[in-house]
């Protein structure tokens, strides 16, 4: 909330949206010395060298230009190549591909393409911290649709359905998912995508964690039966390819959809920066194989955090996907932010409070695994250590 002298010409949407919960503790964590942070939702790795040097040579050759609206046609000639290698489906570079700032702008545009005043996007929590004010920034209203622990945080056919109402426009889904690390078993995707169908609700699906799934297999939402062209797919490169940033990332849709973004998207954008474009393309081209290396490593260190977890009484569960862990710290009988505060006060680890995330985030942490396994390993020490002394 704004409350100073001008609070009161702002427009009052912006005016009412709550600063992000993590900022506190971030900046608890910047005054403070020998923190080890595992609350930030970014790749401890440096972009891959080749990835690096393609942008370098771009620069040397003077490639310093506006691309585009919808971005170099090679980077989407190589997006719609990739996605067709992963998921068998297929998008026209020239009317359904979009390159966007990340996938940050990809999601404000897909919301404000389809979302009218008044209009209501259901959003599954715990979420990104970034999906609410989206939506209410673009004009439309939010509903939450909790879910729990208990149930591997997995959202059901029949908790969306029972949250539609006339005014429902869209349904915003993030599998694997950020805070959770939740992934969804197939056959409850195939339910949503009927009930989608036939409530003719559109889908907004970031996928921007896709690659980084690592129990079975990814399941693309516009892959489901009739699901392509009532879907915007996003996807980026932020974590697949440790380039948080170049800021580059990408959506998918039909040409209607895709239009409309790019009509936002040229009168408040123009293009994403033609560097990052240029990276963008070799990392698609030739560093899948660093993806993989990336991906195996984080799978190493959620099995690390998951076991480290057991050992000093924390439940938590086996998150499929992304790379954070969500333990329940319910048993020490503090609430979320109680123990985030306490545990960069006493212990100098900075992790995410539940609720930042939505209410039903509550009673639990979010702990990023996207850093070195020997700060992992004393992270976690020091987190047992504050777990003991708590009932
Ligand atoms: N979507 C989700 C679920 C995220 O977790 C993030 C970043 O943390 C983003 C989107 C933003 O990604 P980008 O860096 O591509 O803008």
């Amino acid at each position: 909330m704004t409350t100073g002298k001008w609070a009161e010409r702002l427009n009052p949407t912006v005016r009412d949206i709550k600063p992000s919960g993590i900022r506190r503790f971030f900046d608890m964590a910047s005054e403070m010395k020998g923190v080890i942070s595992l609350g930030v939702g970014e790749p401890d790795f440096v972009t891959p060298w080749r990835i690096r040097e393609s942008s370098i040579y771009a620069l040397e050759k003077g490639y310093t230009m506006y691309t585009a609206n919808s971005g170099l046609p090679e980077l989407r000639q190589e997006i719609s190549r990739f996605t067709a290698d992963s998921y068998s489906l297929t998008y026209d570079p020239n009317h359904e591909v979009l390159v966007t700032v990340g996938v940050s702008e990809a999601l404000d545009l897909a919301l404000r393409a389809v979302v009218a005043p008044g209009d209501e996007v259901i959003v599954p929590e715990p979420c990104y911290v970034s999906y609410q004010p989206c939506v209410a920034l673009a004009g439309g209203t939010p509903v939450s649709v909790p879910t729990r622990g208990e149930d591997g945080f997995v959202v059901t056919a029949a908790q969306i359905e029972a949250a539609i109402t006339p005014r429902t426009k869209a349904l915003l889904l993030c599998y694997p998912n950020n805070p959770t690390g939740a992934i969804m078993p197939r056959a409850e995707l195939e339910s949503i995508a009927e009930l989608c169908a036939s409530r003719d609700i559109l889908v907004i699906s970031d996928e921007i964690y896709a690659a980084l799934t690592y129990e079975g297999e990814h399941t693309c939402f516009a892959g489901l039966p009739g699901m392509r062209d009532r879907t915007i797919l996003l996807q980026g490169f932020s974590k697949a390819f440790a380039m948080t940033g170049w800021r580059v990332g990408y959506a998918l849709g039909n040409a209607d959809f895709i239009g409309a973004m790019t009509k936002i998207h040229q009168f408040t954008m123009l293009c994403a920066p033609i560097t990052a474009q240029m990276a963008a393309i070799e990392a698609l081209k030739n560093a899948r194989e660093d993806m993989h290396r990336m991906v195996n490593q984080y799978n190493y260190r959620r099995r690390l955090v998951l076991k480290a977890c057991r050992e000093i009484g924390l439940p938590c569960f086996n998150p499929g996907g992304a790379f954070y862990v969500f333990p329940d710290i319910r048993p020490t009988g503090l609430t979320s932010e109680e123990f985030t505060e306490r545990l960069i006060r006493e212990e100098k680890v900075a992790v995410v409070p539940g609720n930042s995330f939505g209410d039903c985030g509550e009673g639990y942490i979010r702990c990023s695994y996207a850093a070195s396994v020997e700060n992992l390993t004393e992270a976690f020490k020091r987190i047992g250590r504050l777990v003991q002394r708590t009932p």
